[in-house]
């Protein structure tokens, strides 16, 4: 007799579609959610799929690469997005929700589905067949539990996240490409070194230290205040130490010589690469909780980031993620368990509407390991497929959560120039990609979310 009952542990935005997915193709789901038996440092409810702060799921425009996301979640079915269109409100391009008949209508349509029953309390264990989607405040019992199973090194705590920069708004004019001392450990980094490096004049250092030091902060939840550990400190932070700090420390130009002026900078500021085709290049110790306005403002006083294009922006949260890259399948399981699966924020994705495409895949592949199928993952060109690509590939080392950006989709093998249009052409590429990579996998097998 095949499994037919699945557990769901997290009645968030990635639980609540991932259980109602499965049950939409026959299963019998069972849902833990802790609260409000046990409640969380940023919910107020006790209701499913509660929206913790914003109540916007960003852009509807497929030229924005939420906006993308969205469209292919709706081509394979989401019963989070139908939710969000009936709590829908103003808010010009973007899906913005009344939070109370958002979650009240998921709550609803959850609860009362025949296949799923509900119950409350934590868990503390990882289930044998089902996903974990306790999001970025699983609590600490359960935390332990996926510790002990996949290591110290397996789940993170605290984001302290750097910004991300697109390489085609790099200018090349400014910056140069070197390793420290010409050294290089990384095997294909090439003769040219692996970083981009943007040399500073002392004037420009130090204009750039007093808008650092004079830049608006977001202000953390208390529950949000994060022990700094050296290797995470907030840029502004280092730069609040004196006025030197930064160039002793990660803006340190020594064995960087520009090859312009044939000498050392007074400073330096590196980009790493991120992804392994070089589109998007990490400023690396620049983790920062400055507003988002304030950061493009201030880090495109940097050498040749004038005209930065920032794929991800910096931030410094109590989040616990796992190391996707290093300790999971990619179809984010076990290893060793392909039936133990993850989704949601925990997975190292970023926000609403990423945690909730992930709850689509983990259903789609649940049900098809359940009944003796492969995994299946959409492809690169599309935006799931491109972040799906980026928590397999990226490097373990550096792994550090992700928004969707158009940074991480597969190029489109012609140069196009106008940003608008080669955005058109991804997004059209990207939607026909899922209805192929949808009919060929019959992922909306059954009478799926047609409620
Ligand atoms: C303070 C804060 C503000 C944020 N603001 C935004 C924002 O403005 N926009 C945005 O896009 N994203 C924001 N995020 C990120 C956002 O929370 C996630 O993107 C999204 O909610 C993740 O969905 P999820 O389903 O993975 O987790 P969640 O929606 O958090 O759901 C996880 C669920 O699991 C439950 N749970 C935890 N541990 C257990 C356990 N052991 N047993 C049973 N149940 C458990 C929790 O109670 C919760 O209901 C914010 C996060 C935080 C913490």
């Amino acid at each position: 007799m095949p499994q037919t009952r699945v557990e769901i542990v997290g009645g968030g935005l990635a639980g609540s579609e991932a259980a109602f997915q499965l049950a939409e193709r026959g299963f019998d789901v069972v849902l833990h959610e802790m609260r409000p038996v046990r409640g969380t440092a940023a919910h107020k409810t006790d209701r499913l799929a509660e929206l913790v702060c914003s109540n916007t799921f960003k852009s509807t425009e497929v030229t924005n690469a939420h906006g993308l996301l969205k469209a292919e979640m709706r081509l394979l079915g989401s019963m989070i997005l139908r939710a969000a269109d009936e709590a829908r409100v103003a808010a010009g391009s973007a899906l913005g929700v009344d939070r109370d008949v958002f979650s009240r209508t998921v709550h609803e349509w959850v609860a009362s589905h025949p296949r799923i029953t509900v119950t409350r309390g934590e868990v503390t264990a990882l289930p044998e067949v089902g996903i974990v989607a306790t999001g970025p405040l699983t609590s600490d019992a359960l935390a332990e539990s996926i510790r002990a199973r996949l290591g110290i090194e397996g789940l993170a705590f605290y984001d302290a996240i750097a910004p991300i920069v697109s390489r085609e708004s790099i200018d090349d004019g400014i910056v140069f490409r070197a390793s420290r001392y010409g050294k290089e450990t990384m095997e294909g980094a090439g003769e040219e070194g692996a970083y981009l490096n943007c040399p500073f004049s002392r004037d420009e250092y130090e204009a750039f230290l007093d808008a650092l030091g004079s830049a608006d902060q977001f202000t953390a939840h208390e529950f949000d205040k994060v022990p700094y550990f050296e290797g995470c400190m907030p840029v502004e932070e280092i730069a609040g130490r004196g006025r030197d700090t930064l160039r002793f420390g990660p803006m340190k130009p020594v064995g960087l010589v520009d090859p312009r002026t044939g000498r050392e900078a007074y400073a330096v500021a590196q980009l790493r690469m991120e992804d392994r085709a070089g589109r998007m290049w990490n400023l690396v110790g620049f983790q920062t909780r400055l507003r988002i306005a304030e950061q493009q403002r201030v880090f495109r006083m940097i050498p040749g980031l004038a005209d930065a294009e920032f794929l991800r922006f910096g931030s410094i949260h109590r989040n616990s993620y796992l190391n996707s890259p290093g300790a999971l399948s990619p179809h984010l399981s076990l290893r060793d368990a392909p039936t133990t699966m993850f989704a949601g924020q925990l997975t190292g994705v970023e926000g609403y509407t990423e945690s909730t495409a992930t709850g689509i895949l983990a259903a789609i592949n649940l049900a098809r390991l359940l009944d003796g199928e492969d995994v299946v993952i959409p492809p690169p060109t599309t935006m799931l497929g491109a972040l799906y690509r980026y928590l397999r590939e990226a490097d373990p080392k550096h792994f550090q959560p992700m928004n969707a950006n158009f940074g991480l989709m597969e190029d489109l093998g012609e140069r196009v120039r106008d940003k608008r249009v080669k955005r058109e052409k991804l997004a059209e590429r990207a939607l026909a990609e899922t209805i192929r990579w949808r009919n060929e996998n019959a992922v909306t097998r059954g009478e799926a979310v047609a409620r």
